[in-house]
């Protein structure tokens, strides 16, 4: 059995005690373990802000960027290992897993490219400088500048790779050192994915920490320079927003939560289109890719009421032909759920729903004697007005079909947001009216709103996929939160400041300048 450890202070630490045990969750046996026992974690926060902040600080963007390249490059090179890995200790069929660690690595590469584009900067000026005097001499430029602070990052176990690479990828460019908190049930594809990060020298001394096991007093180390990241279930992002040190320092926290996201067929869709089919085939994608361990994954799929027992046949005629099993098998389609904990969940999840929907395929038996297998699970509502579906997230491949009355967009857009804010919401449709009406209505409870239509279906990614270009996050229920997007996603780990004084002198030394090519503007 392999004992996993953490990265602190430039050294690998194994816990001595108190082991959290890591599962192959196809077969259900023991296969590793870890501990953050006897890490001190006050010096791990001292030797990043020590070493790593100053180390990363002194480079340029394009310094920064030559690192991200390189840090995704070195996990690349273990693509293979990795995806063995992931379907060992998590579950995830190859397609799976290259979701995850292709995910990594793009992002960690467009990042890269976004910083080389940065040049010699340090600095970020945001928007146009401003004439604040009877004439341009008195001046203001908005600029953003390093924050000399750390970043934790606590990740979630659906994501090991992309969840880290994506946070890391912001963190570094904008010149902060990172701690990583990987989740435990899939620890061992973090560790290897920090590993290699860690044996690449890539980053500077101090720049990157990796901690498996629990986060011990990590969160009381830090201070007003400092900000956590975190992406998790909705319970212990509360716990981490309302952490008493986070509260007393003003730590900033960024919360990535759930999220009971929704696909929308509109009327105008006829079954048998290209786009009917385009609407089936990712709304199997999203809830049978990872197993539905996706927090962008459908939960609820709102079809016109007239609609519903067309949209019910197609959907459980592909569910049931998808392939279960072990995930290192090749023409496995689905692997199990990630751990004990999960499926116990899922399967108390799908019991809920059933007290108030009807299945169409799935349900709680297990298909296998061994591992924590679901099958893809349908449910029908009876209507819209459905309490559990609109509140409960169940974390596996799981979702509900709704019926909704296609002349009342109204009721359609607030049932839609009774999810209490999403990461994501797609609609299938080419009558504008009614996707145009339904975009404007949901729009402030999302973060992202994909639309399909004749004019992109044969372009567009599915709504499941995080681009680094575009924010994700989400208001309300999934955290508040908001990440990538570009330069955004830089946002969280520098300071804005308006600086004000002779134009001549603040133009060029905060402003676009020479040294800070157009990449660097920022809109707000
Ligand atoms: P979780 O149980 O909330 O754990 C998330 C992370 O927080 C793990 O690393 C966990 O460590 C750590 N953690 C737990 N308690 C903590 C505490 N008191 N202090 C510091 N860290 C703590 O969530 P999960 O089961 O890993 O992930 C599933 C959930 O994540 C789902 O609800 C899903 O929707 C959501 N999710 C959201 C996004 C998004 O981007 N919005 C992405 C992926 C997943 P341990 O693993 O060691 O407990």
């Amino acid at each position: 059995m392999q004992t996993i450890a953490s990265y602190v202070a430039g050294r690998w630490h194994e816990g001595q005690q108190d082991h959290q045990a890591l599962f192959d969750p196809t077969t259900e046996a023991e296969i590793g373990r870890c501990s953050s026992a006897g890490i001190d974690f006050g010096a791990v926060v001292a030797y990043a802000r020590d070493k790593g902040g100053p180390a990363l600080r002194a480079l340029t963007f394009a310094q920064r960027a030559e690192a991200l390249k390189a840090v995704s490059a070195a996990i690349h090179a273990i693509r293979d290992e990795l995806i063995a890995l992931s379907a060992k200790n998590g579950g995830s069929t190859r397609g799976d897993a290259k979701f995850d660690i292709d995910g990594a690595t793009g992002t960690l590469a467009a990042y890269a490219a976004l910083g080389k584009e940065l040049g010699d900067a340090r600095h970020l000026s945001d928007g146009d400088g401003v004439q604040l005097g009877r004439s341009a001499r008195f001046y203001g430029q908005h600029v953003l500048t390093s924050r000399p602070g750390i970043a934790v990052h606590i990740n979630a176990f659906n994501f090991p790779a992309w969840g880290m690479g994506e946070k890391l990828a912001c963190a570094i460019l904008a010149g902060v050192p990172v701690i990583e908190k990987a989740g435990t049930p899939s620890a061992m594809v973090a560790w290897r994915t920090a590993k290699a990060i860690a044996d690449s020298g890539a980053l500077p001394e101090g720049a990157f920490q990796f901690i498996v096991g629990n986060a011990g007093d990590l969160l009381d180390r830090l201070g007003p320079m400092d900000c956590v990241a975190f992406t998790g279930s909705s319970r212990t992002g509360r716990q981490i927003r309302g952490h008493a040190n986070l509260l007393d320092h003003n730590v900033r926290v960024n919360v990535e939560a759930d999220s009971l996201n929704a696909a929308v067929l509109a009327p105008d869709v006829e079954p048998g289109s290209d786009l009917f089919h385009l609407f089936v085939g990712n709304v199997v994608v999203d809830m049978t890719q990872k197993a539905g361990q996706k927090c962008t994954a459908v939960r609820r799929i709102f079809v016109p009421k007239e609609r519903v027992a067309e949209v019910v046949e197609a959907l459980t005629e592909r569910l049931r032909a998808v392939k279960l099993g072990d995930p290192a098998v090749e023409d496995t389609r689905m692997g199990p759920l990630a751990s004990a904990r999960q499926w116990q969940d899922v399967r108390a999840g799908i019991e809920k729903l059933q007290r108030v929907a009807e299945l169409a395929c799935g349900g709680t038996q297990r298909p296998f004697e061994r591992g924590w297998f679901v099958q893809p699970t349908l449910a029908v509502a009876p209507g819209l007005d459905v309490g559990v579906v609109h509140e409960a997230e169940v974390f596996g491949p799981v979702a509900t079909v709704l019926g909704y009355d296609p002349g009342d967009v109204d009721t359609l857009a607030a049932t839609i947001n009774r999810g209490g804010g999403g990461l994501v919401a797609s609609m299938y449709g080419n009558e504008r009216s009614f996707t145009d009406a339904l975009a404007f209505a949901i729009a402030p409870w999302h973060g992202r709103v994909w639309i399909a239509s004749d004019r992109v279906a044969d372009q567009t990614l599915q709504p499941g996929m995080v681009l680094p270009q575009l924010i994700h996050g989400g208001p309300g229920r999934a955290g508040g939160g908001e990440e990538l997007g570009g330069l955004r996603g830089l946002h969280l780990y520098m300071q804005r400041t308006a600086v004000q004084g002779f134009q001549g002198a603040i133009a060029k030394t905060f402003g676009r300048g020479e040294a800070a090519p157009e990449g660097s503007k920022i809109s707000t």
